[in-house]
Formats: structure tokens, C-alpha cells, sequence
């Protein structure tokens, strides 16, 4: 045989070969998903991953994503991106807020049919809802926040029961935390109890029921719809004949509103944290719950 022609038929052998193991690997990437011993954990945005990181701290092979960047905020205007699509693609697990918040989960189940979703909101009884909208900010009343960690940490305990264990002590020493919080914040905050108050955001809905204010609530998606100059007249008659004295706003809204009502009233602006957006240290709820304390006992 010729030189040349044997070396051409082992080149042809070796390059045969490569593009086999290449197949191979691909083959191998995609059934990966499930096999790889890595369970993903996605959650839908920034209050969601605040309870994952508490629950799941210290679990072994478990990767936890947040799907939404931190500044997003609400996921109520928010359309998904290509982007975080992809981190839904290969999750094994999502954590959704639920009633309604996360408006793609039907297009991130179809992309994603083994991905198991859990559903924080189930077993949350006290849903606030009126003709047009159920009011899906649950987590602003720490009542319902604790029934969320509940919830999401038995369905993890069901679908990683691997670290069943730990998510189980996790969640009792987070549980515990918030029990003793609400105590505090239910005692410092007695006063409110009765007390009236409009609010500008919707995601106070459930903060005002909890402490028992009389709250109006303005719907504005967050203060970004624009509010009327009519409409804007109505709340400062409603504010002046019922002596309302509290305007509750989220820090990061726009005060413009408020400012008008206050000037026009003399009600008082109370700024707080609406949960959204914040850092995402696994105490970062208690302490967002400990600002709104201090700025309400003034
Ligand atoms: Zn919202």
C-alpha cells in the first residue's frame, strides 16, 4: 500500500472517531438535564429567592438561580427575556410566587415539561381580590410570608429528598425567626390597629390587613401608571373628609402623588419596603420588615 494512502486512511479512521465521541458528548450534554446529580433550582424573582436561599443554605448538589434581575422589581410589567427563559430551560425545579404573578409559566412549562413547579401562594387563604385583579403581593403580611416558606420548603422536601434534612432545619430556624418578628412587629405596631391610611401601592394590601389598618388602596402598579388629575382630586376629598393621616408609598416609587395629597391634606408620607428589590443577604426580609417597623412607630 502506498504511503501516502495509508496515512490518508488512518487520518480518515482518527477524524471518524473524533466526530463519533463528538456525537457522543452532545448526546450525552443533552440527557445530562436530569443525570448530572445537580438539581437547579429557579426561582421567579427576587422575594422567592430570598425564602430558596434561606431553605436550601448549606444543601448539597443544588444550584439556585434567580430568574429576574433584583431591579426588575414586581414581576407584574414584566415580559420574560430570552435570557432568562434559558434559565428556566434546564431547571429542575421553579419557584413561582403564584396567583398570577408569573404570566409566562405556561410558556416556561411547555419549553421545560420535567421541570416541577412550586406554587408558594398555595394553601394562602386570606387572598385579597376584587373584580379585576386577585392582589398577588402576599408576601408583605408576614403571616402568609411564613405560610410561603412552609409550602415551598415541603415541596422541596418532596422533590430533593436527598437533603430533606437540612431543608427541614433550615426552615424551623427561619420559621422561628419570622414567629418571633411578627410578635415584635404585631406589639411596637398595636397602635395602627384602626387606624386609617391610603395607600398608593397595591403590595401594601396585605401589610395594612395584617396590622389591621383601614386601608384604601390605590392601584397604580407600583405608582408607574399615571394617576389622573380627577382621579388625583377624588383621594384628596376621600383623604380630607375621612381624616386619613397616613400616605403609604414603597421607597423606590415616585413621590409626586403623595407629595400632591400630603401638600393638599397635610396627611403624612410614610416611605416603606414593599419586599422587591433589595440585597440578597438570606436576612434581607427580616430586615426590610425591621425598616417598615421603625418608620411606622414614628
Ligand atoms: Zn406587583
Amino acid at each position: 500500500m502506498n504511503k501516502y494512502v495509508k496515512y490518508g486512511i488512518i487520518s480518515a479512521v482518527i477524524i471518524l472517531i473524533i466526530v463519533v465521541l463528538v456525537i457522543l458528548n452532545i448526546n450525552k450534554n443533552n440527557n445530562d438535564q436530569k443525570d448530572d446529580g445537580v438539581t437547579k433550582i429557579v426561582t421567579s424573582f427576587y422575594p422567592m429567592y430570598i425564602i430558596a436561599e434561606n431553605i436550601t443554605d448549606g444543601a448539597q448538589n443544588i444550584e439556585l438561580v434567580n430568574m429576574a434581575d433584583v431591579n426588575v422589581g414586581c414581576l407584574h410589567d414584566y415580559t420574560i427575556t430570552t435570557e432568562d427563559m434559558k434559565k428556566i430551560e434546564n431547571a429542575d425545579i421553579f419557584i413561582a410566587n403564584g396567583l398570577g404573578m408569573e404570566n409566562f409559566l405556561e410558556k416556561a412549562i411547555e419549553s421545560n415539561m420535567d421541570m416541577k413547579v412550586i406554587d408558594s401562594s398555595a394553601n394562602i387563604t386570606d387572598v385579597i381580590q376584587d373584580e379585576a385583579e386577585t392582589n398577588a403581593h402576599i408576601w408583605t403580611s408576614i403571616d402568609n410570608y411564613i405560610l410561603q416558606v412552609k409550602n415551598i420548603s415541603n415541596e422541596l422536601i418532596n422533590l430533593d429528598p436527598q437533603n430533606s434534612d437540612i431543608y427541614q432545619n433550615n426552615t424551623d430556624t427561619y420559621v422561628n425567626k419570622l414567629e418571633e418578628l411578627k410578635t415584635r412587629y404585631l406589639e411596637e405596631l398595636k397602635e395602627l390597629n384602626g387606624i386609617k391610611a391610603i395607600s398608593l401601592n397595591e403590595a401594601f394590601e396585605y401589610m395594612g390587613k395584617e396590622l389591621g389598618i383601614e386601608m384604601t388602596t390605590i392601584e397604580t402598579d407600583h405608582e408607574e401608571s399615571t394617576m389622573s388629575a380627577e382621579m388625583l382630586k377624588n383621594i384628596i376629598d376621600k383623604v380630607k373628609q375621612e381624616n386619613i393621616e397616613m400616605i403609604i408609598i414603597d421607597k423606590d416609587d415616585n413621590e409626586s402623588n403623595a407629595r400632591a395629597i400630603a401638600d393638599e391634606t397635610g396627611a403624612k408620607i410614610y416611605k416603606l419596603n414593599s419586599g422587591l428589590r433589595g440585597n440578597l443577604d438570606t436576612n434581607a426580609y427580616i430586615e426590610q420588615i425591621e425598616e417598615n417597623m421603625q418608620i411606622l412607630t414614628q
